[in-house]
């Protein structure tokens, strides 16, 4: 392998499902301007993955997708899921699920940014007055919590009524983990940690408390830290979202507190993330990037998805994968350029507004990076 190749990040580019492939389709546009225009080192291999590999082949996730999953430095993921078919088996949905993947390479912090761009303020269900000056990052543990908790299941009990039950489980070493990351994260930023638990009543909470206050004690005290409820932070983030900096949780108070936090951003089309794992001996980590939003089966195939949370996951990939924080600033600042300009699909858009397809949301970002390049 030459040098030149080697330095080459390999990223999977898998659309997925519902408006997962719409979405990553413009994305992937993204990327290769960055590739074409600004020599960002990057080779990119399309997968399939989901239903339509799954009617062809009976695999949602085929063995050509495993490969490009195992060999990719980062993954650019759409969307999964969808109405339930019953040619889809639900086994064979769980055994190639994008909870395994992130299990199998040990993605465990999830990073979502939520920005209020000023462009959306009138567009956004928020009060422009609430959403000044909200810049702040959910930190969801995505390998842990209920999600993969044993046991699990549903039984059927001697009296005929059915069972179901989950399980809520970190050890010490996951809360540690995720912990740093964030105590590592608000250095960068704003100084500020909040720790969003229900320990008034859960002990997995209870002990995420104490683990994090004994690392904050121990290496991170010139970081400001608080604790937060879940409850209360969901009344937070739509009362007073600019009083965060990094807020750090579990994996399902993440999954749901930041789909609340996209009303800050104006829509859930919105929100970019990345998932990490563990920094190997060569200092790489593997990524996966996708927009916080699933595959939204009721507006799928109508090309009017907005694509800017897979476009801004783009920008996440050129930041924490390439290293490339100019080239991010510089998609970050596309963005910005294309809203400013009154670029809106319609779920972003105001009354009256002009409202671009998918595809000619791409093209107004491609063309504010020509013009701002
Ligand atoms: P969803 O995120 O797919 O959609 C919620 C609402 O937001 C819908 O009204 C949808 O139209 C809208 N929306 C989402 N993304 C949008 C975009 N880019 N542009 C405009 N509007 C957008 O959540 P859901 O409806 O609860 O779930 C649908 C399916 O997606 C389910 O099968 C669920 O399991 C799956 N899901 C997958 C992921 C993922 O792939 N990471 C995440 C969440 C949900």
């Amino acid at each position: 392998m030459s040098s030149t190749t080697s330095n080459m990040l390999k990223v999977a580019v898998i659309g997925g499902e519902g408006i997962g492939p719409e979405v990553t389709a413009e994305a992937q546009r993204v990327l290769r301007w960055f590739a074409e225009k600004r020599a960002a080192p990057v080779t990119l291999r399309e997968a399939q993955y989901g239903v339509v590999p799954y009617l062809a082949s009976g695999h949602v996730m085929p063995p050509a997708t495993v490969e490009a999953i195992e060999e990719a430095d980062a993954i650019l993921f759409g969307a999964t899921g969808g109405p339930e078919t019953k040619e889809v088996p639900p086994e064979a949905r769980k055994a190639a699920s994008l909870l395994k993947l992130r299990q199998k390479y040990d993605l465990y912090a999830n990073l979502r940014p939520i920005v209020a761009a000023p462009a959306l303020v009138e567009a956004a269900p928020l009060k422009p007055s609430v959403l000044e000056g909200v810049d702040f990052i959910i930190l969801r543990e995505l390998t842990g919590g209920i999600y993969f908790g044993e046991p699990r299941g549903i039984e059927t009990l001697p009296d005929g009524r059915r069972r179901g039950f989950n399980t809520e489980v970190y050890t010490t070493d996951k809360i540690q983990r995720v912990a740093r990351t964030a105590f590592e994260l608000a250095r960068k930023r704003r100084g500020k940690v909040c720790s969003v638990d229900k320990a008034n009543v859960l002990e997995a909470s209870v002990l995420w408390r104490e683990e994090v206050i004994a690392l904050h004690k121990a290496e991170f005290a010139d970081v400001e830290l608080s604790h937060m409820y879940v409850d209360n932070a969901a009344m937070q983030i739509v009362r007073a979202p600019a009083q965060f900096d990094v807020m750090v949780t579990g994996n399902i108070f993440g999954d749901i507190l930041s789909d609340c936090a996209a009303m800050c951003a104006g829509s859930l089309g919105m929100l970019p993330s990345a998932s990490l794992g563990p920094v190997d001996r060569f200092g790489k980590r593997k990524a996966l990037f996708e927009p916080v939003h699933g595959s939204a089966p009721d507006i799928a195939g109508k090309g009017i998805a907005n694509p800017l949370g897979s476009i801004l996951s783009v920008a996440m990939m050129l930041r924490l994968s390439l290293d490339r924080p100019q080239d991010a600033a510089l998609l970050e600042k596309a963005v910005d350029t294309a809203l400013s300009k009154g670029a809106r699909t319609a779920d972003i858009a105001e009354k009256g507004a002009r409202i671009l397809t998918t595809s000619a949301m791409g093209d107004a970002v491609i063309d504010a990076l020509n013009a701002l390049a």
